[in-house]
């Protein structure tokens, strides 16, 4: 079975969005341009130099960030929706941020049932988990659990995402989800935007419960479809 997502809705977005990613580009460009121009003097000391560059090639990486990030939200993918299986889609994003987790000290462990079938694109559903998986390992900068839960409550597929990092306020929750809000030096306050477009478009939901210094947990709630219609 397939289907076409409606693309009115996202064509909306995507001209919103475009005035806002260029300003987000530009802030970066004029930091990178006034080090370079710096650097052109001849009689910089060779310490200096290191720094500039250095902050040059940070300006270019945040720059590169939001154009990655815009992309995978605006790449004309044929988003063609088809019945699969949850466990296998959570277990390769797991897979794909296991050794961004590795290098944080953060354990991922994951307690997934077995046929949790749901009409979703499989790239960009593995693309929303990895991003929240992600955004959790960062808020634990210490290290620490992730874990990532998925079962079925009354015909519907429930995936938890729970960490144990710095948590949000209420005011902070509200906010996840706007363009480029980003509380990190390296954010681009892009992934959650995509993460809620797309999970509102397979006609699921987004929860979220945290607390300060004590963790969050993001839970995806997708209607099921029939197990016999899958194949
Ligand atoms: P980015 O990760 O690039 O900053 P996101 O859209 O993924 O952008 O997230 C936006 C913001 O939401 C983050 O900068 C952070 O402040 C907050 N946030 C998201 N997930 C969590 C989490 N698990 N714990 C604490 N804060 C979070
Ligand atoms: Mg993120």
């Amino acid at each position: 079975m397939r289907r076409k997502v409606q693309h009115s809705d996202k064509i909306r977005v995507l001209s919103e969005l475009a005035a806002s990613f260029a300003h987000e580009i530009r802030n970066p460009m004029t930091v990178a341009r006034g080090f370079m121009q710096i650097m052109k003097q001849t009689d910089l000391p060779d310490e200096k130099r290191q720094i500039y560059s250095q902050m040059v090639l940070e300006e270019m990486d945040k720059t590169q960030a939001i154009i990655n990030d815009y992309l995978s939200f605006a790449r004309p993918t044929l988003e063609a929706v088809e019945l699969l299986d949850a466990r296998a889609l959570i277990l390769r994003a797991v897979q794909s941020v296991q050794t961004f987790a590795e290098l944080r000290l953060v354990k991922i462990e994951t307690q997934l049932e077995e046929k949790l079938i749901i009409s979703a694109n499989a790239d960009k559903f593995i693309q929303c988990i990895v991003n929240l998986c992600k955004n959790g390992i960062e808020a634990m900068p210490g290290g620490g659990k992730l874990q990532v839960v998925a079962g079925l409550q009354n015909q519907t597929v429930c995936i938890d995402i729970i960490d144990q990092g710095i948590g949000m306020t209420n005011e902070e929750i509200k906010r996840l989800g706007t363009p480029f809000y980003s509380t990190r030096g390296k954010g681009t306050g892009l992934g959650m935007m995509v993460t809620y477009r797309v999970i509102q478009n397979i006609q699921g939901r987004i929860d979220v419960t945290s607390e300060v210094g004590k963790g969050t947990c993001f839970s995806i709630l997708i209607p099921t479809i029939h197990s016999n219609a899958y194949h």
